[in-house]
């Protein structure tokens, strides 16, 4: 199968579900994230970071219910682990740091926090909380740390319940596009 068709029977089979704590399925999620992006006029290669940035929590088995989260599940080091054996840095590094983008913000954005839906807030905790400043240091020195903060806050406005977006299949040229040939 393509990559296009490979990433579709994903979504199509485990996009499904609801996404922790949300009002819309994984599936959805992603599509919004991607038309957030596609409207502040996002590069080809962000745009399809947008669609895939949590596809992790698709590839691994994580608990249905927000509540039965003990652990943080990596889910953004697990995608962009997968993403980076298919497609460029440009694509798979802001995926990779858009939970660190979150952190970020939340030390940076004065507001952002208070922005951030209820399960965002919790989630917030397992992964470490708000940045120090060390860290921040180290985050602006990662090469795509402002691509991370644009999809971070695409990620939170996908979250609309009934929000009209495009199919998933309209991505599927991109995808292919986007595949690194190697
Ligand atoms: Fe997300």
């Amino acid at each position: 199968m393509s990559l296009a068709g490979d990433i579709f029977a994903i979504y199509e089979t485990r996009g499904v579900q609801g996404y922790f704590g949300e009002h819309v399925s994984m599936t959805e999620h992603g599509l919004q994230t991607a038309h957030f992006a596609r409207a502040e006029g996002a590069p080809d290669t962000l745009l399809l970071a947008a669609l895939l940035h949590d596809i992790g929590y698709l590839l691994e088995n994580v608990p249905d219910a927000l509540e039965d989260w003990t652990l943080d599940a990596c889910h953004e080091e697990i995608g962009a682990r997968w993403l980076a054996e298919r497609f460029d840095a440009s694509i798979c590094e802001p995926v990779r740091l858009h939970v660190a983008a979150k952190r970020y913000l939340c030390t940076t954005d004065a507001g952002y926090r208070a922005r951030l839906s209820a399960a965002s807030v919790r989630t917030l905790e397992l992964q470490g909380g708000a940045m120090r400043a060390p860290e921040l240091t180290q985050f602006e020195r990662e090469p795509f740390w402002r691509e991370a903060v644009r999809l971070r806050r695409w990620d939170d406005q996908g979250k609309v319940a009934g929000l009209a977006t495009r199919p998933l299949r309209d991505y599927l040229g991109l995808i292919e596009r986007l595949a690194r040939r190697d």
